[in-house]
């Protein structure tokens, strides 16, 4: 299983569909209708836990504003 060491999202390519959101909560908020990494999710210890939801998220935006980086 990937695991995830960092999650970007590029902000003038959200559209603000939320579809992200809908895969990780944990994670991913939207602020200002663009989606934001939370500030407390960039840890680690939660990326790697929520590795899954995170590959998730960035497979279904329609924009591929979601950069993640594995291990
Ligand atoms: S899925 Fe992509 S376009 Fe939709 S809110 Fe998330 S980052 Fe923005």
């Amino acid at each position: 299983m990937a695991e995830v060491t960092k999650v970007t999202i590029d902000q003038d390519e959200c559209i603000s569909c939320e579809a992200c959101i809908a895969e990780c909560e944990a994670v991913l908020e939207m602020v200002d209708d663009k989606a934001t990494v939370k500030a407390d999710a960039q840890d680690p210890a939660v990326l790697k836990q929520h590795s899954d939801e995170i590959i998730a998220a960035a497979e279904v935006c329609p924009c591929d504003a979601i950069q993640v980086e594995t291990a």
